[in-house]
């Protein structure tokens, strides 16, 4: 990977965008596209929108969303702990032993999620899965007048961020879903900006996915797209205790999954598999039997509908602070996506007939 590219990366990987406080993430996307999107926009709802290409139709749109899992301080008690609300779908058992950055309005404050130690549980307790009534974060406060004096009720907080390299181009950070799939929408954009495509072509940093998929149906309403592509991650299948059977086969590092099934316009899929192929790109195939649980689901019921294709990246434990991706799919995915704006034609059709 190029050096602008992988520093635009490691970037989003380091700043936190809980839902709802996507603003820092924000800034990185506007910092990094200010020197080839035509338009920077930031709507209402706080999606960041970037505009360029040669205002032919058909009118397309990337979405990934920017917004990752979190927590919000809720509650300080008389010793000073803090106890938490969450924010999308945690798995208690990940946060335990976690180091935590708490996001106040005067910086960062560092904090741990942990349990009573193993010697000090009984027999039951030990057997216990942890549940989050039960969880607290400790920033070394002395009493609640010491908290207090530190952070605030609302004040979000992330599992400690930062990027660890592994073998084989492959990578783990904690919000890999989906600042990857932020990071290919903007470089496919940049990519085929360059290459100087016609269509005109619009990327949305979409924020409150894992709330609601709420950015991407108030950014699709606004950009009003005739083909849109959402990227995020999916479970890659290939680590032990995943059954195949019932997920498919997904591998790290064999290239993007192409979504097949109603939440995607068939022409778009039939599309991003022939670029896929003409440019010899690795790609993988997964079957999608209901409406997608992302960015691509309200995209598709914009308005009077959207062609939508839906392009994930493989990523194992997910929702995790320990999500694993592989770099080569996060390249093969956005230079699909480039390729697929510059074949775009206004003569082409993307109604089902
Ligand atoms: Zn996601």
């Amino acid at each position: 990977m190029a050096e602008a590219p992988r520093a635009f990366l490691t970037n989003l990987l380091e700043a936190p965008g809980v839902s709802g406080y996507e603003q820092p993430i924000q800034r990185v996307v506007r910092a990094y596209a200010e020197s080839f999107a035509e338009g920077i926009e930031t709507d209402l709802h706080g999606n960041v929108i970037l505009s360029a290409g040669g205002g032919d139709s058909p009118r397309v749109m990337f979405a990934g969303h920017c917004d990752q899992l979190g927590l919000l301080v809720s509650h300080v008690d008389d010793e000073g702990f803090l106890f938490v609300q969450t924010v999308g779908g945690w798995d208690p058992q990940q946060l335990v032993g976690q180091r935590v950055t708490i996001w106040t309005d005067d910086g960062p404050v560092n904090g741990v999620i942990s349990r009573k130690a193993i010697h000090l549980q009984d027999e039951t307790e030990r057997k216990q899965v942890a549940e989050f009534k039960h969880l607290w974060i400790d920033i070394g406060a002395t009493d609640k007048d010491d908290a207090a004096s530190a952070v605030s009720i609302g004040d979000a907080v992330t599992v400690q961020l930062g990027v660890q390299e592994m073998r084989n181009g492959v990578m783990n950070a904690p919000g890999m879903d989906n600042r990857t799939g932020v990071w290919v929408v903007v470089e496919g954009f940049r990519r085929a900006v360059e290459r100087g495509v016609t269509a005109s072509l619009h990327c949305a940093s979409t924020v409150q996915e894992e709330i609601g998929l709420r950015g991407a149906r108030t950014s699709a309403f606004g950009i009003d797209p005739q083909v849109a592509i959402a990227v995020d991650v999916t479970h890659a299948t290939d680590c032990p205790g995943v059954d195949k059977r019932e997920r498919g086969a997904v591998a790290l590092g064999k290239g993007p999954v192409l979504s097949r099934g109603a939440n995607v316009n068939p022409i778009v899929w039939a599309r991003l598999r022939d670029q896929a192929e003409a440019a010899e790109l690795p790609y993988q195939v997964a079957a999608l039997g209901r409406a997608a649980p992302n960015d691509a689901n309200p995209l598709q019921i914009s308005r009077a509908g959207v062609a939508t294709g839906l392009v994930q990246i493989p990523n194992r434990y997910m929702h995790s602070p320990v999500e694993v991706i592989s770099l080569d799919d996060l390249e093969a995915a956005a230079e699909l996506l480039a390729h697929f704006a510059c074949s775009l034609s206004p003569s082409d059709s993307f109604i089902p007939v």
